[in-house]
């Protein structure tokens, strides 16, 4: 039986990726220079991984593991803001919208305060939402585990979906 009683669902999303050499850096779909890229076998975008995850979360819709596997090559290297569409897409279909969406992005390099708003607006454009509906906000891990010693990237979403 579906719930339709609540105007408001609530989804978390989590996820890692590994920094390597030789691929590109993407954060809410934007690129960072830097010398190191996260490994994966879409664009690796962490954030909009966990912002998905987070999304299907809210309307217990399984995970981006399930929606697009990896085993499929037509998601090998794609761009993780045309999965975000996707899923915007079935958000939508199912008769919800975002209220708002917070982010947290934990790397030790590189500084990612100057991308920020850009990541913003990129992902407020996507959700279909205005800009202040939007944060995303970076932290180290003071040089502590997989992230301090730059090994990898997490990410962390919650988002607060409304019925229309
Ligand atoms: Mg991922």
């Amino acid at each position: 039986m579906e719930d339709l009683g609540c105007p408001f669902r609530v989804g978390t999303g989590f996820d890692v990726h590994k920094l390597v050499l030789g691929r590109k850096l993407v954060l809410c779909g934007v690129h960072i220079p830097y010398a190191k890229g996260l490994e994966g076998h879409s664009d690796a975008d962490v954030a909009v991984h966990a912002l998905m995850d987070a999304l299907l979360g809210a309307l217990a819709l399984g995970d981006i593991g399930h929606l697009f596997p990896d085993t499929d090559a037509k998601y090998k290297g794609i761009d993780s803001m045309l999965l975000l569409t996707d899923v915007m897409q079935l958000v939508r279909a199912k008769g919800w919208k975002v209220g708002n969406v917070d982010i947290t992005i934990a790397a030790q390099a590189p500084k990612l305060a100057s991308y920020i708003l850009d990541m913003r607006s990129k992902l407020a454009q996507t959700l279909g939402v205005a800009l202040d509906c939007v944060s995303v906000k970076a932290t180290t891990t003071e040089h502590l585990g997989f992230v301090g010693r730059e090994e990898g990237i997490a990410a962390q979403a919650v988002v607060l979906l409304r019925n229309n």
